[in-house]
């Protein structure tokens, strides 16, 4: 399947001189829906996986669909002051703006091999700090897997001590 003519450019969102690729056209048809999930499962290729990690928001989509597939817990990192426990937290640079993550204390064991998902890698702000986040609990992140890489935007290069795959490229 040609995932790319699911994904659409918004030009100028959310700010002017932003390119937003909009994943929502591949969302809501079937076929492309149940192919994506199959695919980002394949690229996972037979890695044992304790916990899939979904960043908030749209990572939220495929990371329990892949947690299902893998038999592995789904764990949500989210924006600050939205999760109810104890967290710990982590300060990251986004492609239009600054914010924190934080993940639950006790969403991680140590030693347990995580994988991170998100559905579009930008400059690799985001991923580098769930990855933190994931290590200060003790976890192993073994993959990091996006819908979409925006190689021109370099994330990948933040990112060298892991695995990043995609399912498109631009
Ligand atoms: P980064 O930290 O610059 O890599 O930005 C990645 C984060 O911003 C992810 O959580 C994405 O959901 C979001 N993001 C950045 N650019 C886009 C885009 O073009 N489409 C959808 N989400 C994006």
């Amino acid at each position: 399947m040609h995932f790319n003519e699911f994904v659409r450019d918004i030009v100028d969102f959310p700010k002017p001189g932003i390119t937003f690729k909009d994943i929502t056209p591949l969302l809501q048809d079937p076929k492309a829906l149940q192919q994506a999930a199959e695919a980002l499962y394949v690229l996972v290729n037979e890695r044992p996986i304790d916990k899939v990690v979904g960043v908030d928001s749209r990572g939220f989509i495929f990371a329990p669909i892949l947690a299902m597939k893998l038999n592995a817990g789904f764990v949500p990192v989210r924006k600050a002051g939205k999760l109810p426990f104890r967290t710990v937290a982590e300060p990251y640079q986004l492609e239009y703006g600054q914010d924190i993550l934080e993940i639950h204390t006790d969403a991680i064991l140590k030693g347990e091999k995580v994988l991170v998902h998100d559905d579009v890698l930008a400059t690799g702000g985001t991923c580098k700090a769930v990855c933190k986040l994931v290590e200060q609990l003790g976890g192993e992140v073994v993959q990091c897997n996006f819908l979409v890489n925006l190689t021109f935007l370099k994330g990948a290069a933040q990112l060298p001590n892991y695995t990043i795959t995609s399912l498109l490229s631009y």
